[in-house]
């Protein structure tokens, strides 16, 4: 899940990419009002964190903006002073969630993994056949066995897992779980999709995992 982050202040701007690419996000940070609306109205964020005290353009043009182009991502507003009117104002444009600075990295990330969840209209489990993922407690479970992933191959299986029995293109799990300053020449989706099947579909059946040539892949328990 690829998430962009609008804040100004490097030091929060750093802490909030840190915890997230620890958590397996892909993260793009801008650090004013004009490149955030640019990012997100070019790039299909799953979610927007979004400082409100913003240079050039303020945070509540940016979810206004945001909303006028009618994009229904996700936006977690920042507030620093947590005042009633500044909540309710974000709301009111559109905001999905607010947090008041300062907050600990832990309720942030379980804000995001609501405002995902609200998006995709899910719970915490993703399920497909026998295989399960929470993504709260990060497990991923398959005929009972648990299954170690690391942070991108479990990023990369919660985006398959999201759309599931849906062709995805190489493009599209490039947006969604690598970053802007991905390279986007070298091999990794296919480098990754390789030792997650041996994670996921080596001693099962059926494979999940189908490539469909000259395209992408799709995860689907029924023959693609
Ligand atoms: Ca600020």
């Amino acid at each position: 899940m690829r998430i962009l982050v609008i804040e100004d202040e490097q030091k929060v701007a750093g802490f909030i990419r840190n915890g997230l690419e620890q958590e397996g996000y892909a993260v793009d940070v801008v650090y004013d009002g004009e490149e955030g609306t640019y990012q997100a109205e070019n790039f299909d964020y799953d979610a927007v964190i979004l400082d409100l005290m913003l240079p050039k353009v303020p945070g509540l043009q940016v979810l206004k903006k945001i909303r006028t182009r009618n994009l229904t991502v996700p936006v977690l507003i920042l507030t620093a002073k947590g005042t009633v009117d500044e909540k309710v104002a974000g709301l009111d444009a559109g905001a999905s969630d607010y947090l008041v600075k300062p907050f600990a990295f832990a309720e942030l990330s379980a804000r995001i993994r609501v405002l995902l969840r609200r998006g995709a209209q899910e719970s915490t489990t993703l399920r497909l056949a026998d295989l399960e993922m929470n993504t709260a407690s990060r497990t991923v479970i398959r005929a009972g066995s648990k299954i170690d992933l690391k942070l991108k191959e479990f990023s990369l299986l919660e985006f398959l897992l999201r759309n599931a029995r849906r062709t995805v293109t190489r493009t599209m799990i490039i947006e969604h779980v690598w970053d802007i300053h991905f390279d986007s020449v070298s091999n990794v989706v296919d480098v990754h999709i390789n030792t997650l099947r041996n994670k996921i579909d080596r001693g099962f059946s059926p494979p999940l995992i189908h490539t469909i040539r000259g395209v992408g892949y799709v995860l689907t328990d029924e023959s693609a």
